[in-house]
């Protein structure tokens, strides 16, 4: 009798973008109300919270599946694939909000009920919410909308969270970071929309590609992305592609894809044996249909996780116990020019947002197909043999604050060590002069020869036999184009020459 007089609310129940007609988007406390409506409506959504924004906001969290209470131990003991989506994290490409609100609401009402036969959702719709509350009608440029206005790129601290993932300056990546460890979700979802190009895409898509992620979660997500790709043009009739950015003049035009650095979240994900998914819906779509388009790739994605679950769980498992010491694990690459491809170009008429009077881009219906070079995959530069363990010294507080934050399992060193250690030394150690989310990047090269210096007690072994060595690799090796050293957490040390960290092969 409770659910059956408590599914009333949930028939009347619209988002804030519903309610407006698409010309608004939700923030925070519209995210708060829906939730709570939706949670107290069914037992399959459950609204909580897991970490903090830089301003104090509890980052609101919807677990949805067939469990008990949304508490991690719970999540993990139900057996089912975790599957986390974060929507929102540049708070003006704010589709992937409104979708996953509905969506909640949606399966509350009994749509998708096979999904919740094979998994859970763990939905943070609305990442950057301190980004959100700073809405302005200009924030995003020549979008479609909406039209009375959506949040800020920058997190409250003016950083970009989408490239915090490897230093961790973000109370934002922080808590991300916080719940990965204490959920251990299989599969992770990032729903952005297009910046720049004006191709003819409804919507384009990456994966973890950088070249040191696990080959097996690298070739199941482009089966994945081949078969949802394949899905939406059956169905929807829109073409889909991975992701890309048109440069050059024709006829000598580039699609390039994406960095494959881990900074960003879903190379992050792949780093840590995970499937990361990047969604980039077109900003030149109206809002509405951005809506629209979002949500049946939400759909898509989550079918084939949904059929695909026993197999993702085993990738997963496989690639978190493969041995690596001894094996050799990219540490630097480079995106490589693979031929031509056809991009599909497309055009935009100008509207005009009736409340600003700014000029906005509307997609016009066309398709021009143009051979351009492909620049979508990654080819490593540098690698190095992964050893048995490395050590950081006690008074390297800031690495060994980063490492656990991460969740890298440290040891503590109770005797010294006094054989068999390898040092760094450093050849260069170049910081970029263009100041990058207040860094300047350092570029360090240099080489490991086998020393007679010591590690003290005290200090942290950090073992590459666990399930996150892959990534601990890349954030301690110095030479890494994207680790501790890249972002400077080992300037002071550097200086003597010398890296402080050192490694084993016994
Ligand atoms: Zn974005």
């Amino acid at each position: 009798m409770a659910q059956r007089r408590a599914a009333a609310p949930l028939d009347g129940l619209q988002t804030r973008a519903e309610r407006t007609n698409f010309v608004e988007t939700s923030r925070y406390d519209d995210v708060q109300t829906f939730l709570a409506t939706v949670d107290a409506s069914s037992p399959l959504v459950h609204l909580t919270t897991s970490g903090y924004t830089f301003e104090g906001r509890p980052l609101q969290l919807a677990v949805i599946g067939k469990v008990a209470d949304p508490r991690p131990a719970t999540i993990k003991a139900s057996g089912l694939l975790r599957v986390y989506v974060q929507a929102n994290i540049h708070a003006g490409e704010v589709e992937g909000k409104e979708v996953m609100l509905a969506l909640a609401r949606d399966i509350a009402r009994g749509q998708h009920a096979d999904w919740l036969q094979s998994m859970v959702l763990i939905v943070y719709p609305n990442f950057n919410a301190d980004g959100t509350e700073r809405v302005s009608l200009i924030n995003r440029g020549f979008q479609h909308g909406p039209f009375g206005g959506q949040g800020t790129r920058a997190n409250a601290q003016g950083l970009n969270i989408n490239r915090d993932q490897i230093k961790l300056e973000t109370a934002e990546a922080r808590s991300m970071v916080r719940l990965l460890n204490d959920y251990d979700p299989h599969v992770m979802i990032d729903l952005h929309t297009t910046n720049g190009s004006r191709h003819a895409y409804h919507l384009t898509f990456e994966t973890a590609n950088n070249p040191a992620v696990d080959p097996a979660i690298v070739t199941q997500s482009r089966d994945w992305m081949a078969k949802m790709s394949a899905a939406i043009k059956a169905r929807d009739g829109w073409a889909f592609r991975s992701y890309g950015n048109v440069s050059g003049q024709a006829p000598s035009r580039v699609w390039t894809t994406v960095e494959d650095l881990p900074r960003y979240t879903h190379n992050y994900w792949g780093m840590r044996n995970r499937f990361g998914i990047l969604s980039e819906t077109y900003s030149y779509l109206p809002f509405a249909e951005r809506v629209t388009v979002c949500r049946r790739f939400v759909e898509e994605v989550l079918a084939y996780a949904h059929t695909n679950a026993a197999t993702l769980k085993t990738i997963t498992a496989a690639a978190d116990a493969a041995p690596l010491v001894g094996t050799r694990q990219s540490i630097r690459s480079e995106v490589a020019r693979t031929g031509t491809t056809e991009i599909l170009m497309g055009d935009v008429i100008e509207d005009v947002n009736p409340y600003s009077g700014r000029i906005v881009h509307r997609r016009a219906d066309v398709a021009k197909p143009e051979a351009m070079a492909d620049e979508t995959t990654f080819r490593s530069t540098d690698q190095e043999r992964v050893p048995t363990a490395y050590y950081v010294p006690a008074d390297q507080k800031a690495a060994v604050e980063r490492l656990r934050a991460h969740g890298i399992v440290l040891e503590a060193v109770t005797a010294a060590v006094t054989s068999g250690l390898e040092v760094f030394t450093v050849a260069t150690a170049t910081a970029m002069d263009k100041p990058f989310e207040n860094h300047q990047e350092r570029t360090v090269t240099g080489t490991w020869a086998a020393t007679d210096v010591t590690v003290a007690a005290g200090a942290w072994r950090v073992s590459m036999t666990q399930p996150l060595a892959r990534l601990a690799v890349y954030l301690l090796e110095p030479r890494s184009n994207d680790g501790l050293a890249t972002w400077n957490v080992l300037d002071e040390a550097l200086k003597t020459g010398r890296s402080p960290i050192l490694r084993t092969r016994n």
